[in-house]
């Protein structure tokens, strides 16, 4: 039997702390805290363990310290079972790690340390190894911008796919920008990328259509109300998402992202791979469960 493709995602490891209090701490305020709870993340991470999930090999290229926090990060993505024979583990450097604070109201709080994620080793990119049966590279903004650059360069010379999500919004070099196959934003990127406001599928449409003028393939997702997609050859997608029960909204759009990547990398038209990424992050939005 031949092994499914492989999505190669480069990108960031995360150990997130979720903490539940009253409220959000004043300044110089200590705030109770009613419960905290250790979570796997970064979106590199989450990607990666998502398209293992979807079907495709999901392989890790990334960076954590030589601490606890990393170690939970690796039994995290070999529970996965997704290959992180190329996340390096650096001394002298903390892990990437986050606290993220949410009341009782919903409202949340955050403060990220990307750590060892700034240290990622582009010049790792070129170990032959790295890139067997890969697919479709995978990309977010969460590492060096130099690291996406040399990744896409390397993917192309390959005949690999290239993904990006561009998230967290950051300017994209031109150079990296004709690399990308396919750049997935949420609606408050696509805006922050001057394509407008995004709030239902009519204007996350325009927003892709925006946007392709620089890409090849476009993905605006918009929450709830699901999402669009234009291509170069002016191919249009709108899809609404399926409605479920919200057990938590956090990670869907990695959730989206990774199930993507795998859907491509096995063949899959865009139409195709964005409906079925779409139930994929519907199912992580409702918690698992069938909506
Ligand atoms: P991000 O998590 O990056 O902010 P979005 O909120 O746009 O991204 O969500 C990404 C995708 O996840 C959406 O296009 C949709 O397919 C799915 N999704 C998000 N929120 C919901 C929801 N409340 N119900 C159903 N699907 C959702």
């Amino acid at each position: 039997m031949s092994h499914p493709p492989v999505v190669l995602v480069v990108g960031s490891l995360h150990h997130d702390i979720m903490v539940e209090a009253d409220h959000l701490p004043r300044a110089d305020e200590t705030a109770v805290g009613s419960r905290w709870y250790p979570k796997f993340g970064g979106k590199g991470g989450n990607q990666a363990v998502a398209a293992q999930a979807a079907g495709a090999r999901g392989r890790m290229f990334g960076a954590v310290g030589r601490d606890g926090f990393g170690a939970f990060m690796l039994e995290a993505l070999d529970r996965g079972g997704v290959d992180r024979r190329f996340v390096a583990e650096l001394d002298g450097v903390g892990s990437g790690m986050s606290v993220a604070i949410q009341d009782a109201a919903g409202t949340y709080a955050a403060t990220i340390v990307s750590g060892a994620n700034l240290l990622v080793d582009a010049g790792a990119l070129e170990a032959a190894a790295l890139w067997q049966d890969v697919k479709v590279l995978v990309l977010q903004n969460e590492v060096p911008a130099g690291v996406n650059l040399a990744a896409a360069r390397a993917a192309r010379e390959r005949g690999v796919r290239v993904v990006l999500n561009a998230a967290p919004a950051r300017e994209v070099a031109r150079e990296l920008r004709a690399l990308v196959d396919v750049l997935v934003v949420n609606a408050v990127e696509a805006e922050m990328f001057g394509a407008g406001e995004v709030g239902d599928l009519a204007s996350a449409l325009a927003a892709a259509r925006h946007l392709a003028a620089q890409y090849d393939s476009v993905v605006v997702t918009a929450g709830a109300e699901g999402l669009a997609a234009w291509t170069l050859d002016d191919v249009q997608i709108t899809l609404p998402a399926r409605k479920v029960r919200v057990s938590s909204t956090h990670g869907a759009g990695d959730c989206f992202t990774g199930t993507l990547a795998a859907a491509l990398a096995m063949g899959q038209g865009l139409e195709e791979a964005c409906a079925q990424a779409s139930e994929a992050a519907a199912l992580h939005v409702a918690g698992g469960q069938a909506g």
